[in-house]
């Protein structure tokens, strides 16, 4: 799925709002290769298992597992934000009128309060007697065979857990065993959307693959009142379910073992309530028009959900058909991956909707239905009919997307030489959806502000329409038709899904100039594997909370940069499409892992080139590597090293990786006919140069995943060139540099000095990418200047900001702009410019916000501009109130968030908190966009610690909207403590998340934030005094 970027801030890295959660649906499989398309799993006997203990603690002796603290990683310097805003702060605001200007903690946070005592105390009683009693009850207690004799030479006894019925239940694992699979399923639910309800009935029709006697799957606050099952030919019988809610698992122990080969049917009668999240089942609204609340149901499944719609074998390699039947009253419609076959009225008065049997195998977490008043528009494609539904009053808003999807499913279907499999395409605009969008097959879901544009949208908004729909068209192949088997690979549907976004938006639409966004994207990708906190692209996957982690940038942006690199190695145009149509023919309709694309691509390499050694380096490790150059006259020699930052020697690396290294120099360095290539294996290489050659710039274009020190010598004589011409690289190189000297910086390897002696050739620069590249780095400084309250040096970087970029910055028009990259040229210059009260910049927003206000609606403003317009008038008292009106009519969903950005970037400290706490409570400010609210409140000076009490007062209404380790709360832990510097502010963010143990403690984005702040407290400690000297 995508993502959504909740993170406001940008009109930079909109890439990243691809990030995770839109699915598709799945892809054609031929049913008469339905066996061989399972994977073929070793018998496990239930006795073998050995237990695995998270989240089942009470069950183990004595043991008080995974208690312990989270392992205190190392950390480095780097805030890499993504926004581009500069926060609007009065010195004025923060000293006299803001109650909020703590620097130290007032009391120590470590002091626990009188109730704190007293709660840990009981709990501690409470531990103890329960350790006792397991210590001295019989250790078989909790065995499935009772008391056996003790068998010393067995290490592991397998512990299985009670059920909810007392009995204990027969496995323990947090995998599903691989004795049965499901071939079929026969959904019916019954919806009651007045009471927020449904009932159901699954029939999974299963195939015995090894010898057991028990059938374990998941489902998650299902009440299950009836259970019958029919071995082959036997009779239906009756049977017990037995259900272990930790793990979301029930099962069905028989007396007798069924047999390989065998088939049976489970039939499983259950009632639940609609969800109130965002996921699952869950229930959504709307108001209408006439101002009534309309509700509806929709689902999102991925990654763990679908259990908490029906009971099923919830993990990606159970593959199955599917024939869904949903009940409805007349007045609304349904909708489900396949195209509808009949309505019949039933008794009770409702209608009741059978969609086509799946003609495809695929995953349950590609399964989704809606029952909701929306209208389509269609449009025929081949042989597939595209739908883009919206609810009835945005139906204007839904041409785009019907154009742009049918052009892209037409790219795709002869760009992978294989028909997407289904007779439909659905793509769903959802009023209540958390993630960017969901790539379920035949029925993708979005938010609507990632489907719904105007006619009149700016193109920056249909590129990011364009780019959400490209990336869940791709899915249908990536994910859906070929699904990664476990959730450890899911860069294998992400990774690929977000490269060929760009890569189709490209060819397809290349007035949308994709390439910045992409680029951007990429230099975020590297911020955020530097960190010690990272992980390898395919990383180990062992519970709930792993699972949504893995939804984060490295299984995006890193694996499309690394496919990008991949493609930019491979000789020969068409040796990476080939290699992928492959690998898609290869396994249509099956699981795969990395190994298994690395091998297809190897074994279509016409000159042999090893994939498979070089990418796994790729893929196996996390980070990346720096590349060092020093030269000798001819001579020179290239080192690599890990990129990590750290001040922390223990964790030094010997990671190498297989880099093919791309270079150019001054006697050609603009075409890709000036590429010259180098494979750098081993620690160090030399290649050769004429002596003549003043300067060589690496990783052409940025298309290789690793960063690029130069040494003293070759960062002089690439500024020296730059500054004479700055033609002489292409503006992707010219972004490169920028981006890696900051990285060096935070790695300590270039002193600030140095990073502002090459940005003194951006007087000459005017291109977008370096433009915004250098204004987003400055700004993190800035804005961790801002937040230690250096007063000085905040007021000399806003000087020395508009000293550089000044000129640029009053070049710019306020009129209708065509160009996508001026569009994001201009959005960044006057974003920059307004935030840190440019006079000219105030004055033409604050003019453009008057004229749009008393016009009625019939003027407009640009929709480049429109965040710059919004969040200047938010800063006044009376325009505030304005906006806040705007955005509780206005229809249109861009601009409502861009008017929502703005209402957040308020510096007033009661409408802080008010923004806050609307936005948790979901009436006037819909809960999915928090995230966003939070991440810009925190980008100013006067919320950032308002937030930090706000997350910390609600976690637990938090993790109930939004789940443990999702892009969600990974983006809100990363907003509210990425600008945090100081010894106080660590000690009180690492406090806060171990006290919550499994609660959220043990998340990676808690490391990564540890990191964060203790990288920033260096970074500052190291650099204030060349910051004194020379800003
Ligand atoms: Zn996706």
């Amino acid at each position: 799925m995508d993502p959504f970027d909740s993170n406001a801030a940008a009109n930079l890295p909109r890439n990243m709002i691809e990030n995770s959660m839109f699915e598709e649906e799945p892809d054609v499989v031929d049913l008469a290769k339905d066996s061989a398309a399972f994977p073929t799993f070793p018998a496990l006997d239930p006795d073998e298992v050995v237990y695995e203990p998270r989240s089942s603690r009470l069950l183990v002796r004595g043991l008080g597992e995974n208690d312990m603290d989270e392992d205190d990683e190392d950390c480095e310097s780097s805030a890499r934000l993504l926004g581009m805003s500069f926060m609007n702060r009065s010195s004025a605001h923060r000293s006299s009128s803001f109650p909020y200007t703590r620097q130290a903690p007032p009391r120590s946070c470590s002091r626990p309060s009188a109730r704190t005592t007293v709660v840990c105390v009981l709990f501690l009683v409470i531990v103890a007697s329960m350790t006792m009693v397991l210590y001295f009850l019989p250790g078989c207690t909790f065995t499935k065979a009772g008391c056996r004799k003790t068998n010393k030479t067995t290490p592991f006894e397998p512990v299985y857990p009670l059920s909810t019925n007392g009995k204990l239940f027969p496995w323990a694992q947090f995998r599903l065993p691989r004795s049965v699979r499901p071939v079929n399923y026969d959904l019916t639910l019954n919806p009651d959307l007045n009471n927020m309800t449904f009932t159901g009935r699954t029939v999974i029709t299963m195939s015995v693959l090894h010898n057991t006697k028990i059938i374990v799957l998941h489902s998650a606050h299902l009440n299950i009142t009836k259970a019958t099952f029919k071995l082959g030919d036997q009779e239906t019988r009756d049977v017990t379910v037995l259900e272990y809610q930790t793990r979301q698992q029930i099962a069905v122990q028989l007396s007798e073992e069924m047999k390989a080969g065998q088939s049976c049917v489970l039939t499983l009668d259950y009632s639940a309530s609609l969800s109130h999240t965002y996921d699952g089942f869950y229930n959504s609204s709307y108001i209408d028009k006439e101002g009534n609340k309309r509700v509806l149901a929709a689902t999102q499944f991925e990654p763990l959900s679908a259990r908490k719609a029906f009971p099923c074998f919830d993990e990606p390699a159970f593959k199955a058909t599917f024939l869904i039947k949903i009940s409805r009253k007349s007045n609304y419609t349904t909708l489900s991956n396949m195209p509808q076959v009949k309505s019949t009225p039933l008794p009770n008065g409702l209608v009741q909707d059978e969609f086509e049997k799946t003609s495809v195998n695929m995953s349950t977490y590609l399964v989704a239905f809606i029952v909701a008043d929306f209208t389509p528009i269609s449009k025929n494609v081949s042989e597939t009919l595209v739908s883009v539904y919206s609810v009835p009053e945005k139906k204007e808003h839904t041409d785009y997307a019907l154009d742009t999807a049918s052009k892209l499913l037409e790219f795709y279907n002869s760009f992978f030489e294989i028909n997407y499999p289904l007779k439909k395409l659905d793509l769903v605009a959802i009023p209540d959806f958390l993630a960017g969008a969901m790539e379920n097959w035949g029925l993708i879901t979005f938010r609507e502000t990632t489907l719904l544009v105007g006619n009149q949208s700016s193109p920056l908004e249909k590129q990011l329409v364009a780019s959400v729909i490209a990336h869940e068209l791709a899915h249908q192949w990536f994910g859906n038709l070929v699904t990664m088997s476990w959730w450890n690979d899911l860069w294998l549907n992400e990774g690929f899904a977000t490269y060929m976004q760009y890569m189709s938006l490209q060819t397809v639409f290349p007035t949308l100039d994709i390439g910045n966004l992409f680029l951007a994207v990429r230099f975020r990708a590297l911020d955020k594997d530097a960190l010690n906190s990272s992980h390898a692209v395919s990383t180990e996957v062992n519970n709930p909370e792993q699972v949504e982690e893995m939804f984060d940038s490295v299984s995006y942006e890193k694996g499309a940069s690394i496919l990008m690199m991949l493609n930019t190695w491979l000789p020969g145009k068409q040796q990476f499409r080939k290699g992928i149509i492959q690998y898609l023919k290869q396994f249509s309709g099956l699981n795969t892992d990395t190994d298994d694309l690395w091998n297809s691509l190897t074994q279509v390499s016409a000159q042999h080139h090893n994939v498979s050694e070089m990418m796994r380096s790729w893929t196996s490790q996390k980070g990346f590597p720096l590349v060092t150059v020093s030269r000798q006259g001819g001579q020179v020699t290239l080192t690599q090293e890990h990129f990590l930052l750290t001040s922390d020697k223990a964790t030094y690396t010997s990671s190498l990786w297989n880099i093919p290294v791309t270079y150019v120099t001054d006697n050609c360095s603009l075409g890709p006919e000036c590429i010259q290539m180098f494979n750098l294996k081993t620690k160090s290489g030399t290649l050769e140069l004429p002596e003549s050659v003043k300067w060589l710039k690496l990783n052409y274009r940025n298309t290789g995943f690793y960063i690029v020190h130069y040494g003293d010598e070759g960062w002089a004589a690439l500024k020296d060139a730059l500054s004479s011409n700055v033609q002489v690289l292409t503006q992707e190189d010219r972004a490169s540099l920028i981006h890696n000297i900051f990285a060096l910086s935070r790695l300590g390897r270039v002193s600030f000095y140095q990073v502002l002696n090459l940005l003194k050739y951006m007087s000459n620069e005017t291109e977008s990418c370096p433009v915004t590249e250098a204004l987003l780095q400055l700004n993190v400084i800035y804005r961790l200047l801002d937040k230690r309250q250096e007063d000085s040096l905040v007021a000399r970087m806003k000087h020395y900001i508009l000293y550089r970029f000044g000129s640029l910055m009053d070049n710019q028009t306020w009129g209708e702009e065509e160009s996508v990259s001026k569009q994001e040229l201009r959005s960044a210059l006057l974003g920059s410019a307004c935030s840190l009260n440019q006079e000219n910049c105030i004055q033409q927003a604050k003019a453009l916000f008057k004229h749009y206000d008393e016009s009625n609606g019939t003027s407009r403003i640009p929709g480049d501009l429109q965040q710059v317009v919004f969040t200047v008038a938010a800063q006044s008292n009376e325009d505030w109130l304005t906006l806040l009106h705007m955005y509780q009519t206005v229809t249109y969903d861009a601009e409502k968030r861009k008017m929502l950005r703005g209402l957040a970037s308020t510096q007033d400290a009661r409408r802080i908190v008010w923004i806050l706490k609307a936005g948790l409570r979901g009436d006037i400010i819909q809960t999915q966009e928090l995230p966003l609210v939070i991440s810009t409140v925190c980008n100013g000076f006067a919320g950032y610690l308002f937030a930090w009490d706000f997350i910390q007062e609600n976690w637990d209404r938090l993790i109930e909207k939004f789940p443990i380790g999702s892009y969600a709360i990974q983006t809100i832990i990363k907003s509210a403590t990425s600008q945090f510097s100081t010894q106080a502010h660590l000690d009180r963010v690492q406090g806060f998340f171990s006290s919550l143990k499994e609660r959220g403690s043990q998340m990676r984005s808690v490391q990564e934030a540890l990191e964060t702040i203790r990288l920033n407290q260096r970074w500052m400690d190291k650099n204030l005094p060349t910051l004194q000297k020379w800003l």
